[in-house]
């Protein structure tokens, strides 16, 4: 085989998880190669509500995320699908940052560690050689020491793996603009309406993130994205309010199909998988990007454990194996949990009721959907 060029360690993914960790594995001295299928920066499918759990130990890789003027967020405002809404206040302030910036600016911190980031350099399949990992992008072919997969909710890898999840659960599409809004910079809502849910706050540039997540069948149903806004979400006045109060900058919206939150796993074919690979949060409960930064650093910790030997490769998945079920994976219940409850009129209904009768409730909804902060990694 042509081998390229030689890598300690090849991330598949140039997103938060697989950013996050490649900068880690630079900085612990480690020659890496992330390969982004897509370019930088773009617009991605995501509610830009990210809790500061992760500042803590983002700044330990030289990452300011506060630098970028995001908006801080900590007043939460939550809707049924009838308006009936709950207000309360977040015990731990939110970021307000658009991927746009965020994956742009962690790529930019990579490369001046000297990672190597190839855009629009898709992953195809990989084998495992004696000597390593041989991988193969559209480009060219690598070897590497460690091959570790960061490629998000949903990928050609997914089906080059096999993996179990892309045949079970319900199909989810997920919808995003940026609007030219009234919208006080320190609120997030979550807007419930029948089939989904909207989360609504302010990005650094001061444009409004209107990002929902709506079950496939719903959309289809309606006729369309803006049959569906017309029709289902606008029953929700909040959401009308907001939808005609407002101006969209984009003609169309950011838009991904074929979400789904069946669970699948820390290490796929002897692979850690990091971020939305192993395992995808409701947006509801939140944090989807706090947890792929977390899946990162506990990637960074197994590495550690072996001082990074690909002889003990073994010891290294089984250290991230044990640290994703006691760090993440009880998040990811969590989500499962509340995704039901919110996802049908009633149940929403429901509960807010019960949220709103019992404070307790919602306090303990709004810490369950937020992280211990993450330490600093040194
Ligand atoms: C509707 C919706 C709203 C959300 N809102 C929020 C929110 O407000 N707050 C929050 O914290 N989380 C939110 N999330 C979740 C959050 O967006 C994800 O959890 C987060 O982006 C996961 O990061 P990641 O690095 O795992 O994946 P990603 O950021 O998706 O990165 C994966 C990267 O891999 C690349 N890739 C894929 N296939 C290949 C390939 N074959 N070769 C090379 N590269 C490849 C992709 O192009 C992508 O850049 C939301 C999710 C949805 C669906």
């Amino acid at each position: 085989m042509n081998v390229t060029r030689q890598y300690d360690a090849l991330v598949v993914g140039g997103g938060l998880a697989g950013l996050t960790s490649a900068l880690g594995m630079a900085k612990m001295g480690l020659k890496v190669l992330v390969l982004e299928k897509g370019n930088l920066p773009r617009h991605k499918v995501c509610g830009e509500y990210i809790s500061a759990e992760v500042l803590p130990f983002l700044k330990s890789l030289d990452v300011d995320f506060e630098s970028l003027n995001p908006a801080r967020i900590n007043k939460l405002v939550l809707s049924a699908p009838s308006g009936q809404a709950l207000q309360a206040n977040l015990d731990q302030e939110s970021l307000g940052l658009s991927r746009w910036a965020m994956d742009y600016y962690l790529a930019q911190k990579a490369e001046a560690a000297g990672v190597r980031v190839a855009l629009q350099e898709p992953y195809l399949d990989f084998e495992l050689e004696k000597e390593g990992y041989v991988v193969r992008s559209k480009k060219a072919t690598y070897r590497a020491n460690w091959l570790i997969m960061a490629y998000g909710k949903l990928g050609q890898p997914d089906r080059q793996l096999n993996r179990s999840f892309l045949r079970k659960g319900t199909l989810y599409s997920g919808i995003k603009w940026h609007l030219e809004a009234d919208w006080p910079r320190d609120l997030v809502a979550l807007h419930n309406f029948k089939g989904g849910y909207a989360g609504v706050s302010q990005t650094e540039t001061g444009l409004v993130n209107l990002c929902y997540l709506v079950r496939t069948a719903t959309v289809k149903k309606a006729g369309g994205v803006e049959a569906l806004e017309q029709n289902v979400l606008s029953q929700n006045p909040h959401l009308e309010q907001l939808l005609e109060k407002s101006r969209k900058v984009w003609e169309k919206p950011v838009a991904i199909s074929g979400v789904r939150f069946s669970a699948r796993g820390a290490i796929t074919q002897g692979l850690p998988m990091l971020g939305d690979s192993a395992g995808l949060i409701a947006p509801l409960s939140g944090n989807g990007m706090a947890l792929a930064i977390r899946s990162a650093r506990l990637w960074l910790e197994a590495l550690r454990s072996v001082e990074a030997k690909p002889q003990l490769r073994k010891a290294a998945l089984s250290h991230y194996q044990s640290a994703w079920n006691a760090q993440i994976q009880g998040r990811l219940r969590f989500g499962k949990t509340m995704q039901g409850l919110f996802g049908g009129t009633m149940l929403t209904e429901l509960a807010l009721g019960t949220a709103a009768v019992f404070p307790p409730v919602t306090q303990q909804l709004i810490k369950q959907s937020h992280g211990k902060p993450l330490a600093p990694f040194t």
